[in-house]
């Protein structure tokens, strides 16, 4: 099986047909650099920067978080590294940093801690800047947001840190700004989200947990929770044909676009990039390589008419097993 990763990891990530899509990885740890330069990642659609901050005892300064984050952007050069802002509350605790709430999943969570905390948000940002000196592969990307006037505050914060970077002397370029749509709101609200951002990756995880109102780790409900419930399908569709002719770049970077059925079904919605987990990576590059365009474009087509969950993990389990 390595073998054939090993044989995948220079091959295009492309249909039959030549439809090319992008298959970017999703990281956390310095560790996971190399493995997903191995597996062929074009670069990273997700970097969670609060994992390095729940392995430690205190915030990390912001000369720490520089050396952090270069590390990242080093590694993955020229290819782009996308840095979403600390993703803290909900189910990610920080040992040093106590959030106790009722509802902590609709509560203080992302965007909403580090907008009260600027103190936060600004020394990541200015080390995430200061770190892409001379490489200029840096990508910000804002999660939770959950309304326009987040993304607007957030990206004047952006703005501010980095005609400050730039003043001190260091040499780098205005990274491109994006944000998570994982809220229900978001994707009602895509359109205008999208004429002032540069880039859009849906966090799947949260939008289905937020879409169903199922908690994502809560065991007794699990059963509900499903990416291929028929709502969470039609969001995600929804979500392509509102943005469209807006001319951004449109990926998934939740579980789901690890998922060979969910890569399909993502790719003939009109995704061009799906961001995973390194281990699912010559997975979804192989069941891509492996299908048409038309193929796809008639799975979709079928299970958008569903009406179950289940039906649509059974049916395209058979479709895919006719189609190989
Ligand atoms: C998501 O919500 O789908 C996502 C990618 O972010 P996280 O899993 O870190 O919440
Ligand atoms: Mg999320």
């Amino acid at each position: 099986l390595e073998e054939e990763f090993l044989v995948l990891k220079d091959l295009p990530c492309e249909t039959k047909d030549g439809h090319r899509m992008s298959l970017f990885v999703n990281t956390g740890l310095s560790a996971d650099i190399g493995l997903s330069l191995d597996r062929g990642a074009e670069g990273i659609g997700l970097y969670r920067t609060e994992v390095p901050f729940m392995v430690r005892e205190r915030f990390p300064t912001e000369k720490e978080q520089e050396y952090i984050y270069r590390k990242q952007l080093e590694g993955f050069a020229p290819a782009p590294v996308t840095m979403r802002t600390l993703d803290i509350g909900g189910d990610k605790a920080l040992p040093y940093f106590s959030i106790k709430e009722e509802n902590p999943f609709l509560g203080w969570r992302g965007i909403r801690v580090t907008l009260d905390h600027t103190e936060i948000f600004l020394g990541q940002i200015r080390a995430m800047i200061k770190a892409s000196s001379g490489l200029h592969n840096l990508k910000i990307m804002l999660p939770m947001i959950s309304n326009v006037a987040e993304v607007e505050e957030a990206q004047s914060l952006i703005r501010r840190s980095f005609m400050e970077v730039k003043e001190e002397g260091y040499d780098v370029q205005m990274p491109q700004i994006g944000v998570m749509i994982e809220v229900p709101a978001a994707v009602y609200q895509v359109k205008a989200l999208a004429s002032i951002v540069d880039f859009m990756s849906v966090g799947s995880n949260d939008l289905t947990q937020y879409l169903l109102a199922v908690d994502r780790n809560n065991p007794r409900v699990a059963d509900l929770y499903s990416p291929f419930h028929p709502a969470v399908l039609r969001a995600l569709l929804n979500i392509v044909i509102d943005v469209k002719h807006e001319g951004i770049s449109l990926s998934v970077c939740g579980e789901m676009a690890g998922d060979p059925m969910g890569a399909i079904l993502l790719m003939a919605m009109g995704y061009d990039t799906l961001s995973m987990s390194s281990t699912s990576l010559p997975k979804v590059k192989a069941v891509i390589r492996n299908i048409n365009v038309e193929q796809a474009n008639d799975m979709l087509e079928q299970v958008m008419t569903l009406v179950h969950a289940d039906a649509v993990t059974q049916t395209m389990t058979r479709l895919m097993r006719e189609a190989d």
